[in-house]
Order: structure tokens, then C-alpha cells, then sequence
């Protein structure tokens, strides 16, 4: 049973082999048992679970029923949801109730998917390991003494823990791609826009955007059949007419370009993982495919330009947790300014923190024109190479991360090596282009993944392309041991 795709799961339950008060049963049973030492879970609340599951079952009975209905799924803590609390992975929000859904919330309730629980993530979604969580870290379910990649850490550990189906990840510079390719998973980050931001805690507005996260791309594809589209609640969402993204799983792949980055390839990458990519380049050529080799000239300066703008917009964003509003407040103060001071300084931890400084610093009277300004041309310049290279090929593709699953703590303490590890996924941020990471094999028993770059709105091709890969190799079905 836990190895079904959606596909699968929702044939059952129409035809009542099961139901879904049995699949959300089975689920919580095993957050029961393996959550306690993966810690993938911040919250789990078995009452609202199970009525959703009632109801689900409900609706399929009355004929009612979507690809989703019924399947139990997992939403990053990030997602506000009515009567779940909803913490960000931070004390600052360590007891606060969501008030409303949101809008990703929302898609999946309509659709009659059932909430098995919140996920764990690195603190307001800043990180790239998972050990950043006020609530522990989270444990990579393929080798307990590393890391699951961040910041949708728990969202990938319970996926390849089996501890779910599937689950939402939000990604501002990586945070769904680098923890999919490090726990052997399926990740999607769409288009800037695609998905709702609505009640999406923000991190950093101008790059966050919420993607599913499952084993197959077959199943993404009916993840943002129920996630995509237009928000009025948000004003960055695109009034785009609406998308079957399983429309071109099947196309044939001959003749597609798919553009090589050279500086995907270059110093930096670790051969295991360069292997890997290597032996699913041959893969996409006996499926049809052609190569081109493009140029990407400013890759090197995605991560300085993202960490001036993300913790830029993370410094305004947060400033709304101070103690007055909600979340956290300071148990002892002697007035408003000491009250601010002590709340945030409690309720906060190191890399929020350090972000929260960096941005204030950036955004300055005197440093903005150097920093800020510079930063956002730069962008500019980052999003031009990838419409260059979009002339000469359909698709991108490369590596998603420059390693394999690291051990907890070794990049603890050093921030840069951390930052590091986003160097092939943030531009992709910066351009508000789609980007995938899909499971391509193992180098020293740990997954590792391949990140495809669509063209704007290209997420259906680029599901494609996953798809028609998924049916010739089976890494996407590889379970951890001792799960
Ligand atoms: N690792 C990056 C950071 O710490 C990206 C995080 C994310 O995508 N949420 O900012």
C-alpha cells in the first residue's frame, strides 16, 4: 500500500478496495511509529485528519471524486490552516492557530484531500538542511545521521519515510529541489505566480512559491491540477486561463533540445553526483533527445545577489512578528521598545537573525545603492542568460545539488558552505523560471538528483520530459531501508 502513486490509490478508492478513513489510519499509524525519530512532522492532529478522511469518503461514495479526493497528503508549516497551528518551524509562532486557509490549504480541501499533519522546515523556511527548526532537526530517512536538505526538509522526509503520499514545499532558492534531490524524491517549483501565496508565511515575497513534492512526476502533475491558479488574494498571482498539467505526460521526447550548462558542470561538482548526471544524460538521448552546450555566464553571481534581496525582503517581512499582533511576546519587558527588543530577540533564532541583520544592513540610506540596487541589476542580468539559452534549446538540464545528503552539523556553523549548496537552484529563483529535481540514481547509497529548468510556463514539458524518464529507469521507487 505505501508504495501506490496517486494514480493508483485513487482507483482503490473508487472501486472501494479501500477507504480513505483506512489510508489516513494507516498513514497516522506510521507518523506514529517512525515520526519520533524522524521528526518530519511538527503537528499532527488525528481528529481533524480523520474527519476530513469521513468526509472524503463521503464524497467519493456520492460519486464526487477527483484525482486528490481521499489521498492523504502533507502541508509544509509555512501553509496558514484553520484550527491547525501553524508554526514556520519558529517559536516566534510556536503556539499560534491558524485563523483562516490558506490558499494552497484551500485547493487541496475542495479537492477532498486529507491533511495528514504539518511538516517541519528550517526556521521561516531559511536553510538548506533542516537544522535550523526550533522543533529539532529533521533526519534524512536514508541515512539517519544526515540531513534531508532544507528548508522542506519534513515534507521530504515524509515522503521518502512513506509517512505520506505526498506533501507541499515551498522554494525561494531551492528549498522543494535541493531536500527532493537529497531524499530520492519528485519536486517541483513552478513558474513565479503559478501557485497561490495567499497565507503563505512570507520569506521573501519577490521569490517564494509553493510546489508539490511526491515520488513521480506523474504525480506532481496532479498535485498542481489542484494547486495552480489564479488568487485574487494575491496580488502576484497570474490570471492565467486554467492548466491540465498531466496534458503532455506521454509526448514523445524526440527531438527535444535540452541545453547543458557549462557552469553546472564545472568546480564545485562532486563526481558521484556528476556520474549520475552523466548516465541520465545517455538515458534522455536514447529517448530522443538532443543535446546543446549553452552558457549560464552569471551563475557564480546568484548567491551573493540572492543573499543581498532574500534576507532584504525577509527583514520587512518579519517585521510584523513583534509581539503585538501575534505570536510570540516577551513573558517580562519594561516598556513598547524593550517589549520589541525582548521579543524578538527571544522568539527568533541565529540564522533568522543574521538574516534580519543583513537586510537592514543592505536596505540602509548608505549601503542600499551598493548593495540592493546593484543586486536587483544583477537579477536582471541572471534572468537575460536563461533568455538567451531558451533560444537555443527547450529545456535545461543539470544537476540539482553540488553533493549528496551532507552529515547533520558538518555545515552547521559554517553559513557560506550552507549557502553553497543552493548554487544551482537559486538562479532559477531569481529568473521566476519553473525548476525540477527528479531522482536520477545514487552515488555511495544516497540519492541524488537532476534538476530540469523549464522555459516559463513550461511545467507541463518539463513533466513531461520527468515522466518519460520515470518510465525507463525506476529510481523514483526506491525506498529507504528500515522504513
Ligand atoms: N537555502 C536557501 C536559503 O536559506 C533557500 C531557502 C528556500 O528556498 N526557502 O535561503
Amino acid at each position: 500500500m505505501i508504495n501506490k502513486s496517486i494514480k493508483e490509490l485513487s482507483r482503490m478508492l473508487r472501486s472501494g478496495q479501500v477507504s480513505s478513513l483506512e489510508l489516513a489510519q494507516e498513514y497516522l499509524k506510521r507518523i506514529d511509529k517512525l515520526n519520533p525519530e524522524i521528526n518530519a512532522f511538527v503537528t499532527v492532529d488525528p481528529e481533524l485528519t480523520l474527519s476530513q478522511a469521513k468526509h472524503a469518503d463521503i464524497l467519493i461514495s456520492k460519486g464526487h471524486q477527483n484525482p486528490l479526493t481521499g489521498i492523504p497528503i502533507a502541508q509544509k508549516d509555512i501553509f496558514v490552516a484553520k484550527g491547525w497551528k501553524t508554526t514556520c518551524g519558529s517559536k516566534m509562532l510556536e503556539n499560534f492557530i491558524g485563523p483562516y486557509d490558506a490558499g494552497v490549504i484551500e485547493k487541496f480541501d475542495n479537492a477532498g484531500a486529507v491533511n495528514l499533519g504539518k511538516t517541519n522546515m528550517d526556521e521561516f523556511a531559511m536553510g538548506s538542511s533542516n537544522e535550523t527548526s526550533y522543533f529539532g532537526k529533521v533526519k534524512n530517512p536514508w541515512d539517519r545521521d544526515r540531513v534531508p536538505g532544507g528548508s522542506s526538509g519534513g515534507s521530504a522526509a515524509a515522503v521518502a519515510a512513506r509517512l505520506c503520499v505526498a506533501a507541499t514545499g515551498t522554494d525561494t532558492g531551492g528549498s522543494i529541489r535541493q531536500p527532493a534531490s537529497l531524499c530520492g524524491l519528485s519536486g517541483l517549483k513552478p513558474t513565479y505566480g503559478t501557485v497561490s501565496r495567499y497565507g503563505m508565511i512570507a520569506f521573501a515575497s519577490s521569490l517564494d512559491q509553493a510546489g508539490p513534492m511526491a515520488r513521480s512526476c506523474e504525480d506532481m502533475a496532479l498535485m498542481m491540477n489542484v494547486m495552480g491558479g489564479f488568487d485574487e488574494r494575491d496580488s502576484t498571482s497570474l490570471n492565467r486561463p486554467v492548466e491540465d498539467y498531466s496534458r503532455d505526460l506521454n509526448k514523445p521526447l524526440q527531438g527535444l533540445r535540452i541545453g547543458l550548462p557549462k557552469e553546472y558542470f564545472g568546480e564545485g561538482l562532486d563526481t558521484g553526483v556528476d556520474q549520475v548526471i552523466q548516465q541520465s544524460i545517455s538515458e534522455f538521448r536514447k529517448l530522443g533527445a538532443e543535446f546543446v552546450d549553452i552558457s549560464l555566464p552569471n551563475t557564480k553571481l546568484s548567491i551573493p545577489v540572492y543573499y543581498v534581496l532574500a534576507p532584504a525582503e525577509a527583514s520587512s517581512n518579519l517585521s510584523r512578528f513583534d509581539g503585538v499582533r501575534y505570536g510570540y511576546r516577551a513573558p517580562e519587558y519594561n516598556d513598547l521598545i524593550d517589549m520589541y527588543c525582548k521579543t524578538r530577540a527571544q522568539g527568533f533564532g541565529a540564522e533568522v537573525k543574521r538574516r534580519i541583520l543583513i537586510g537592514t544592513y543592505v536596505l540602509s540610506a548608505g549601503y542600499y545603492d551598493a548593495y540592493y540596487l546593484k543586486a536587483q541589476q544583477i537579477r536582471r542580468l541572471i534572468a537575460q542568460d536563461f533568455i538567451n539559452a531558451f533560444e537555443e534549446c527547450d529545456i535545461i538540464l543539470g544537476p540539482t545539488a553540488p553533493s549528496t545528503a551532507f552529515k547533520t552539523g558538518e555545515k552547521a556553523d559554517d553559513p557560506v558552505a550552507m549557502y553553497l549548496q543552493d548554487i544551482y537552484t537559486i538562479a532559477v529563483n531569481l529568473a521566476g523560471l519553473p525548476g525540477m529535481s527528479i531522482p536520477a540514481g545514487f552515488a555511495g547509497n544516497l540519492p541524488v538528483g537532476l534538476q530540469i529548468i523549464g522555459n516559463y510556463f513550461d511545467e507541463s514539458r518539463m513533466l513531461n520530459v520527468g515522466h518519460a524518464y520515470q518510465q525507463v529507469t525506476d529510481w523514483h521507487s526506491r525506498m529507504p531501508e528500515g522504513i
